[in-house]
């Protein structure tokens, strides 16, 4: 007796179905793909429960005829391919056609599509996988997918869907994904009746990223172009100083498809590994262009992974994409020394040598900055620009790991050397109000103010933090309540959380729709006179709250990370115009640390040059 059973229709498309609608998210997915695909500049989002209960998809595209929308469902039904060879040249998201058969074997749902030229709409319904029926019925141009009841009829499949919650972040996110790389698709994404999300889609990425993740994302992006064998690499990356604790928000796209690389990710890494902490993500979106034949898309059924047919070409190109847009900025710092006025009037520079003192003369003694001595700083500063600093000692080092639980203070830099021999050095003179420049007997240092600042204030907050509990924190009132203007999402998180906020000693309230009003933020040192300046309070605020949405770490994590935070805001900000006497304070206080070497995302607070350096590129000596 045969035991093959050919499996009947149904049954087959409820096989397809999970391979190609894993979770409510996959259905988002390939409705907007669709969308997309039909031309649509505008496309709505409408879930209910996680989608598991509801999601709408309506757009704006080019809609259906009645013969089409009759056979949308029908398994590999596409319009966007006729061969195989079709698929190296796509242009479209879809071309498998069988993304509303999938759908329609595991959920109910509804059509309504019309075209531009047809008075009338068409309204077709599947429910748990049959044809209901067909109907002519008024309609706007384009389409409106409704999918209700997911996975109702195969409970194996249900059983497997996660919290409403996890599914609704999923389903959130994926949103973000696609209007970033979509700017010319205006998206609304609406939650349980609430509107969460929308972008102009006036064409302009970084509008989109702005309209998703507002000003302090946006304000660390570097523009990144960037072209390798006639692969191109287009996007964002932000400094290494806006960092995420996971790579939720490192996107990347190849073709305009948001895709899983590892190749991608390792070379993202790669890019940032000197001067991002391990398991510190910086915020990126790469979008790397492939001419046809050079990328397999038709690798995995949800199209989430793709092929390259050279791996290591991608590699370089993003890792190169990267360096070149975020670290360009650093080498111009140091190559490009402007002539007139390379520092500021406030900052004098000393070329003559002088015996490096000890602590105890350190008196304050400025020198003039002459005419004469223009042409030995533009020495100097030359010198600087083709110095390579030798940073690979500080990088080599094992950096601090990322703080375990309770305990933030990392091992101690065990080598002292440099930081004693920082600490007895001579004052020079300050660079671009950023580097304060300090001389030892056989060695010139150029410390970063603000990196050196920042661990300053890290270890602060860090101890203090070991003797304090929940209610002693510190919590600095504001003169005047800030009103913050929020994203619709953001707003949701805060309402969602506003407890926590409380806890970490933000006294905040919802102010309106979008507004909450800041009364107090939380402080753990002393340099409460900096924290105003800088802070910004709402920038802080904001900040932290961008923490807490993309992380959900552990309570002692997000003190930590709360932590840092505080560090970075308070901190010295390069082109801050500090005084010598601050400086001089600021070495010794860095020399106290017990990691002197970074700042609290891991970037070198200074950098020494040995004088034998200079007198090599001086050719004194060979
Ligand atoms: P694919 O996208 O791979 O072609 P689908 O099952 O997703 O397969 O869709 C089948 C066909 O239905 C598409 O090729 C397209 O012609 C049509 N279609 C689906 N959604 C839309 C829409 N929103 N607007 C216009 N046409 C659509
Ligand atoms: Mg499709």
């Amino acid at each position: 007796m045969s035991r093959i059973n050919v499996l009947d229709q149904k049954t087959a498309n409820a096989i397809k179905a999970g391979e190609v609608i894993e979770r409510p998210v996959s259905v988002v997915k390939e409705l907007v793909d669709n969308s997309i695909d039909a031309c649509a500049t505008s496309v709505k989002i409408e879930f209910d429960n996680g989608g598991i209960s509801l999601i709408r998809v309506s757009d704006n595209g080019f809609g259906m005829d009645r013969e089409d929308a009759e056979k949308c469902f029908l398994l590999n039904a596409t319009s966007k391919i006729k061969t195989i060879d079709d698929i190296y040249d796509l242009t479209t998201q879809g071309f498998r056609g069988e993304a509303l058969a999938s759908i329609a074997a595991c959920s109910d749902i509804t059509v309504v599509t019309k075209m531009e030229d047809m008075k009338t709409g068409t309204c077709i319904e599947y429910e748990d996988g049959r044809l209901k029926g067909i109907s002519e019925v008024a309609a706007d141009t384009g389409t409106v997918v409704t999918v209700k009841n997911l996975f109702a009829n195969i409970p194996a499949r249900y059983k497997f869907l996660k919290r409403d919650a996890t599914e609704s972040m999923y389903i959130c996110s994926l949103v973000e994904k696609l209007a970033i790389i979509n700017p010319q698709v205006a998206f609304k994404l609406i939650k349980d009746g609430k509107q969460i999300l929308s972008t102009p889609g006036n064409g302009n990425m970084k509008d989109a990223i702005y309209a998703i993740y507002g000003k302090e994302l946006t304000a660390s992006l570097v523009e990144i172009n960037y072209e390798l064998d006639g692969i191109k690499i287009k996007g964002f990356a932000a400094n290494p100083s806006y960092v995420r604790g996971n790579r939720g928000m490192q996107y990347v796209y190849v073709n305009d498809r948001p895709i899983k690389s590892a190749v991608a990710t390792a070379a993202i890494d790669e890019a940032y590994k000197a001067s991002v902490m391990k398991h510190k993500y910086p915020v990126c979106v790469l979008c790397i262009y492939i001419p046809a034949g050079g990328v397999d898309v038709n690798v995995h059924p949800q199209k989430a992974e793709v092929k390259f047919s050279d791996d290591s070409i991608i590699f370089r190109l993003v890792l190169h994409g990267i360096r070149n847009a975020v670290f360009a900025q650093e080498s111009v710092v140091l190559s490009a020394p402007s002539v007139e006025k390379p520092v500021a009037e406030a900052t004098p520079v000393a070329t003559a040598v002088s015996k490096p003192h000890t602590l105890g003369s350190r008196q304050p003694e400025r020198s003039t900055y002459t005419q004469a001595d223009a042409g030995a700083t533009d020495n100097l500063l030359r010198i600087l620009s083709e110095f390579k600093p030798d940073v690979s000692k500080i990088e080599n080092e094992d950096k601090p790991e990322e703080p375990e639980e309770e305990n933030i203070i990392e091992e101690p830099a065990t080598d002292r050397s440099d930081i004693d021999e920082l600490y007895a050095s001579e004052f020079v003179g300050f660079l671009f109000s950023t580097y304060i420049i300090m001389q030892s007997d056989h060695d010139v240092f150029l410390v970063d103010q603000h990196a050196a600042h920042e661990r300053v204030l890290y270890e602060r907050f860090g101890k203090k933090r070991e003797a304090m509990d929940e209610t002693q924190r510190s919590v600095q009132e504001l003169l005047i309540p800030q009103i913050i203007d929020l994203s619709t999402a953001d707003m949701s998180f805060v309402t969602d959380n506003i407890d926590r906020f409380k806890q970490f000693g933000f006294d905040v309230d919802i102010a309106g729709d979008r507004q909450v009003a800041l009364r107090a933020v939380p402080i753990a040192t002393k340099a409460e006179d900096r924290l105003k300046k800088m802070s910004k309070p709402e920038v802080f605020f904001t900040q932290v709250l961008e923490d807490l949405k993309r992380e959900t770490p552990a309570k002692s994590q997000m003190w930590i990370s709360l932590i840092q935070t505080t560090a970075c805001k308070a901190a010295i900000k390069a082109h801050d115009v500090i005084t010598k006497e601050e400086a001089l304070s600021l070495i010794s206080q860095l020399h106290e640390c017990n990691d002197p070497y970074h700042c609290a995302h891991g970037r070198p607070t200074f950098i020494k040059i040995p004088e034998t350096d200079m007198e090599k590129r001086f050719k004194r000596i060979v």
